[in-house]
């Protein structure tokens, strides 16, 4: 049966130079920065908040961040987030958490021969796996630099579609607590982290075709997420985890109770656990487990039935982990599941720009005279393809992925940038992200000024903006001895599989 939606008059609930559709660490960059640099900015969000997975998906982290390769919202984030007392001290996160790489080099190399930058910094690959932070507090320094900034943000604004003339998008249309609205604007960026604007247009995306391939090609990338357990004894817990390095010594731990409870029954799909006490910022006696994942296989994850299946799922696995973690680990007697994320990671489309970057240019270190911002989070793969690799050199992400190659005024950010499906592993992290999202804003709000359409601006003048407000644009300005770390680092060739992958490491580069 065919059914028509009959076709009714919108009211305009809103006009602006720059839409920016999603408030995560994209469009966080997207919309300070379009603000910034003179453009009248909305930034629509469907929840009440803005920080994306970081705040509604429990993930208060940003990863591999280093003052030499990142510079602009990102630093002055977490230069606010430090004043204000509520970012985690590196001094006080857990050896085991502060990232191997250090004692690693050391014991590989010497001391004599590792980079001075590894001994006398502890930032990048060799410093914490992310800095922390409050993710409550974050939510109003969000809304308190927004507000700083002249953004419009408008919350419980769902965007379900595009308004489009010709080949140019005029705006969205959006579901709101009063009604179905239309919102108009010239330039529209996507950080929704699923590519609904970019899909919703018309415009080339990546994502209908699944992992592209390998044993699993074709079949759709599954999803996890992470809970937050309360009420644990933080330094029973720090304690038994320093006394028991084999099993807990590690970010991946607590195998041998999760491989006793499974064969006892357990509903537990993973073989390993994540039980981070970084994130617990105060000391307070929260941990942050990752363990409830989900294979979507052969239906996409935008199938609500599907997602629908996935929550029900994970919601069983996350009070299975709980028991085992409550009957097993010393300091989680008085334990409590304190809060489950609002939406898992999920995969959805990304606009094909007029460059889709790959993980052979990140394997490269690859500079592009289009540089708008440097990457260094190496390709995330461990669960689509087993593996996870330091195997990238900080690389540059030109402009030209972050527009669409068929539509001149549609931008993109974050998880939605044209990259490679392996490569947006990597780069859709959260320091990546907001870097992409700055740098898309910014050129917005400059193709505003200068009257062209995104797809026509001037990149000289993106750039030296984007310098002028602090971000290294490309590689070819980060001082060698900054880079050198990663080099050694890249030269050990530290893969880390969990399983034999599922791809031909030399099909890995094409993606
Ligand atoms: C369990 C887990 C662990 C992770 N670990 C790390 C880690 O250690 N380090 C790290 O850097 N990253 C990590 N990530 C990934 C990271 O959080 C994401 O890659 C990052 O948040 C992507 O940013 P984004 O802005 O592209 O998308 P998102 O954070 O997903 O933000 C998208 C925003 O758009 C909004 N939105 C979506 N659709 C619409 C719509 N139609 N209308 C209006 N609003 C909409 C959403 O509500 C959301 O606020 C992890 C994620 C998970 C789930």
């Amino acid at each position: 049966m065919e059914i028509y939606e009959s076709p009714k008059k919108l009211d305009v609930l809103a006009s602006a130079d720059v839409i920016v559709c999603g408030g995560g660490p994209a469009g966080i960059g997207a919309a300070l920065a379009s603000a910034r640099n003179g453009a009248k900015t909305i930034l629509l969000e469907k929840f009440n908040s803005l920080g994306g997975l970081q705040t509604q998906g429990n993930n208060p982290i940003f990863t591999f961040v280093d003052p030499a390769l990142h510079g602009g919202i990102i630093i002055e984030i977490l230069k606010r987030l430090r004043e204000a007392g509520a970012l985690r001290k590196f001094e006080e996160i857990p050896p085991y958490e502060r990232g191997r790489m250090k004692s690693i080099l050391i014991s590989l190399l010497g001391k004599d021969r590792i980079p001075k930058r590894v001994l006398e910094t502890d930032v990048g690959w060799w410093g914490a796996w992310g800095v922390t932070f409050d993710l409550e507090y974050y939510k109003l320094l969000l809304d308190t630099l927004m507000d700083e900034a002249g953004v419009k943000t408008l919350y419980h604004t769902l965007v379900v579609d595009v308004l489009k003339e010709e080949n140019e998008l005029r705006g969205v249309i959006v579901e709101t607590p009063e009604g179905r609205k239309a919102i108009l604007g010239k330039v529209v960026i996507d950080t929704t982290g699923t590519g609904l604007v970019a899909w919703k247009s018309g415009a080339a995306c990546m994502g209908d075709e699944g992992i592209p391939v390998g044993k699993r090609k074709g079949q759709y990338p599954g999803t996890l997420i992470a809970f937050f357990v309360g009420g644990v004894d933080y330094q029973k817990f720090v304690n038994f985890r320093l006394s028991n390095p084999e099993q807990w010594g590690q970010m991946y731990c607590g195998m041998d109770i999760v491989k006793k409870a499974k064969e006892k029954g357990a509903y537990i799909k993973h073989d390993a656990l994540v039980c981070a006490t970084i994130f617990d910022v105060y000391n307070a006696g929260r941990v942050y487990v990752m363990g409830p994942v989900y294979a979507f296989d052969d239906k996409p994850p935008w199938s609500v039935e599907e997602l629908t299946n996935a929550e029900k799922d994970m919601r069983k696995q996350v009070w299975a982990i709980f028991k085992v973690l409550k009957e097993n680990v010393p300091g989680f007697e008085k334990a409590y599941v304190e809060r489950t994320p609002a939406y898992p990671v999920l995969s959805g489309h990304r606009i094909v720009g007029k460059y889709v970057i790959t993980v052979g240019d990140m394997r490269e270190g690859r500079a592009f005279e289009d540089s708008v911002a440097i990457n260094n989070m190496p390709p995330d793969i461990f669960e689509l393809v087993g593996r996870f690799g330091y195997e990238i050199l900080p690389h540059d992400i030109p402009y030209r992925a972050l527009v669409s190659k068929d539509i001149p005024n549609l931008l993109a950010a974050g998880t939605v940038i044209s990259a490679g499906l392996f490569a947006i592993g990597g780069l859709r992290y959260c320091t990546p992200s907001i870097c992409t999202g700055q740098a898309a804003g910014t050129a917005a709000a400059l193709s505003i000024k200068t009257n062209v359409s995104p797809t026509d601006l001037d990149v000289t003048l993106l750039q030296d903006t984007l310098r002028k407000q602090g971000v290294i644009v490309s590689v070819k300005e980060v001082p060698p001895e900054a880079l050198e770390p990663y080099r050694v680092i890249k030269s050990l060739g530290l893969v880390f599989k969990r399983r034999e992958p599922d791809v031909p490491e030399e099909e890995i580069a094409k993606y």
